[in-house]
């Protein structure tokens, strides 16, 4: 019944490509104040880089907004729709810039618990496709609301939270007024994306400012599916991302390649030259693309059970503000249909052996290359899982050690009663 229930809230959350264009292809006006001040045009290597100095000059979506430009956008969402958007300052940039997300929370008639989603973009400063993707995907949700059935559906079953941008250090390294010279990094010069607690290291030592709120802010919610936006490629990079495919599977991986193969070919149905320049499905497994330490996805998907992916949504970083609209045709269904696979979303192996909030086993050490040792709080035998949740042994009462020799890099799960411990093979 709960299963039959699920299909049907899912299948009325979709969308076909044709209704979605005609919701979301007419340039909303956004706002008021008339423009005191001419707009800015910059190019870097013929590329036009326009940008928006007022609210107003966001409704046709063609620029990027300058940095108080984004922080007027984003208040004037919570003045035009109270009860339905507010804005969360998740922290602050070394620089002293606002990160924010908007929640958009649909009606009170709709009080059951609602699962909550999460949207990043632009981690990476000089990654600006999605930012504009996601200031236009609130907007979207926003003035669809009470109109659009199926988006109104959505907002009331689903908790949205969207995070347009990430490392806004980065994006305006240049001054709050242009994305021209927009970096990778955030203003200490470290890349946001390779320093978040990794499966292999544990918690990291000397957390970036941007990163330790994001810490925060994730683990005062309970996020079930997310998605951190970059550019560069065009590809859906599952995890995980510190493993390759053949080391440490991810225990959703099927999941996670029918979902990512759903984004890229309603993408593709609509403007069928994208997601081609890594590989012909415009799917992988992260790892198996290059392996990387210190991702998001890995730490969300990690330390918070949450199913993170990260979308490489343009081939260009910095976008030329002549192709913004261009990218929201072809991709505004794909990234909408991916907050109700929420609806859909599988449980971690893990999740399924055991919660997270049960008492830890004392383990050590751990990363480990072979043996761990642990002592036991609770009588009874220890039991060793893999990923997927499967239980490879069962120790008997009194074992203080057990050794990982043989079995292939990655994560697994010790458990004794209800005290539990992830371990990680080097
Ligand atoms: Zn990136």
């Amino acid at each position: 019944m709960v299963a039959m229930k699920k299909l049907l809230i899912s299948a009325t959350l979709f969308f076909t490509v044709g209704s979605l264009c005609a919701q979301t292809g007419v340039g909303r006006v956004l706002m008021l104040r008339p423009d005191a001040f001419p707009p800015t045009q910059e190019t870097v290597s013929g590329k036009a880089l326009t940008m928006a100095t007022t609210v107003e000059e966001m409704a046709s979506w063609d620029r990027y907004p300058t940095y108080e430009t984004y922080l007027a956008m984003m208040q004037r969402w919570a003045i035009d729709y109270p009860g339905l958007c507010t804005i969360d300052t998740i922290g602050t940039s070394v620089q002293g810039r606002l990160i924010l997300a908007a929640h958009i929370m649909g009606s009170n008639a709709y009080q059951q618990v609602r699962p909550q989603f999460f949207y990043s973009s632009t981690i990476h400063g000089d990654e600006v496709t999605g930012y504009v993707m996601m200031l236009r995907l609130i907007d979207t949700l926003l003035s669809s609301y009470g109109t659009s059935q199926r988006l109104t559906e959505l907002v009331n079953t689903t908790d949205i939270y969207i995070n347009p941008l990430a490392n806004p250090d980065g994006t305006y390294y240049h001054g709050n007024h242009t994305v021209q010279g927009s970096r990778r990094y955030n203003a200490d010069g470290i890349d946001l994306n390779r320093n978040y607690p990794d499966p292999f290291g544990g918690s990291a030592k000397n957390l970036p400012q941007e990163n330790e709120a994001m810490i925060d802010y994730v683990s005062a919610h309970q996020f079930r599916l997310s998605a951190n936006l970059h550019g560069g490629a065009e590809v859906m990079n599952y995890p995980w991302d510190c493993f390759t495919s053949i080391q440490n599977p991810h225990p959703a991986a099927s999941w996670w390649k029918e979902v990512c193969q759903r984004f890229v070919d309603t993408a593709r149905a609509i403007s069928n030259s994208h997601f081609r320049d890594v590989n012909t499905s415009g799917v992988i497994a992260g790892g198996d693309w290059y392996v990387i330490h210190g991702g998001r996805q890995d730490y969300m998907n990690y330390y918070h059970n949450c199913l993170e992916v990260t979308m490489e949504i343009s081939s260009v970083k910095t976008l030329s503000t002549t192709q913004l609209c261009e990218y929201w045709r072809f991709l505004s269904p794909s990234l909408i249909n991916y907050i109700a696979e929420i609806h859909t979303a599988p449980l971690l192996g893990v999740d399924e052996v055991v919660s997270q909030q049960e008492p830890m086993l004392d383990i050590r050490p751990n990363p480990t290359g072979d043996m761990v040792w642990f002592s036991c709080p609770t009588k009874g035998g220890v039991e060793l899982y893999d990923a997927q949740g499967r239980r490879l042994q069962l120790l008997p009462q009194g074992t203080q050690s057990v050794s990982l020799a043989g079995l292939p890099q990655g994560v697994y799960l010790l458990r004794s009663g209800s005290a539990t411990a992830k371990v990680i093979k080097r």
